[in-house]
């Protein structure tokens, strides 16, 4: 239903483009780490947060559907077979 944000902090240098992008989203403190102030933007912030997405130069910002299960039917496998991978005794 909802977007969710996530940042990858391995991969964020701080650069501040997100901030500048979508504030009051993003937020970089003084010693350059991101802080996200709303994981999910609400309408108005998303074309910011889409822009910083994009801009970001480390590519550390991902947009998530967030509990929408019929939405993520498209990025998973149609065949689930994490369960049976589990508990193979011969
Ligand atoms: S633009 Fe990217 S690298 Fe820069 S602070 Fe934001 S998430 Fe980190």
């Amino acid at each position: 239903m909802g977007t969710r944000i996530v940042v990858d902090y391995v991969l964020c240098q701080g650069h501040g483009v997100c901030e500048s992008e979508a504030p009051g989203v993003f937020e970089v403190s003084k010693d350059h780490s991101v802080v996200v102030l709303s994981e999910s933007p609400s309408e108005e912030h998303l074309a910011g947060v889409a822009q910083a997405v994009k801009y970001c130069p480390t590519h550390a910002i991902s947009l998530v559907e967030d509990g929408d299960t019929s939405a993520a039917h498209d990025i998973s496998s149609p065949t689930d077979n994490t369960a049976s991978d589990e508990g193979v005794t011969p």
